[in-house]
């Protein structure tokens, strides 16, 4: 149940992160156990369990998580270098938190293909 995962108790304040941005669709906090210098997981606050149940009526939200990568990415002066932002989805996409998340990875270069 996404409703459960320990990201809806990061919205909620029930345990602590570093926040780095919130409005009223969106948090994005830092990643506890980061893969780059700078690692942020942007997530929407509607308990959305991975990328199968995105429904057309999570258009605006969904489209949000992108606006706010790049605002974020821009304001920390990773948009002219690059960064990543990927979303994984269930077992083979290595999901491990069943909310919905955006992985924003910055400050250094990354590698392709990611295994
Ligand atoms: P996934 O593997 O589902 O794509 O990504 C889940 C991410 O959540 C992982 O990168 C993991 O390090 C992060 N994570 C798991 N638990 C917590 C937590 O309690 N706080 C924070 N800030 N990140 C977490």
């Amino acid at each position: 149940m996404s409703q459960d995962t320990i990201f809806s108790k990061i919205i909620k304040r029930e345990i602590p992160a570093d926040i780095q941005y919130e409005d009223e669709l969106v948090l994005a906090f830092s990643d506890v156990n980061p893969q780059a210098p700078t690692h942020l997981l942007i997530i929407p606050k509607k308990p959305i369990a991975t990328v199968n149940d995105i429904a057309m009526e999570d258009r605006e939200v969904i489209g949000h998580l992108f606006v706010v990568a790049a605002k974020i990415a821009r304001q920390k002066g990773f948009a002219e270098d690059g960064y990543r932002v990927v979303m994984n989805c269930n077992q083979h996409g290595g999901q491990t938190v069943y909310h919905l998340h955006l992985h924003l990875l910055a400050g250094k270069a990354m590698g392709w293909p990611p295994y």
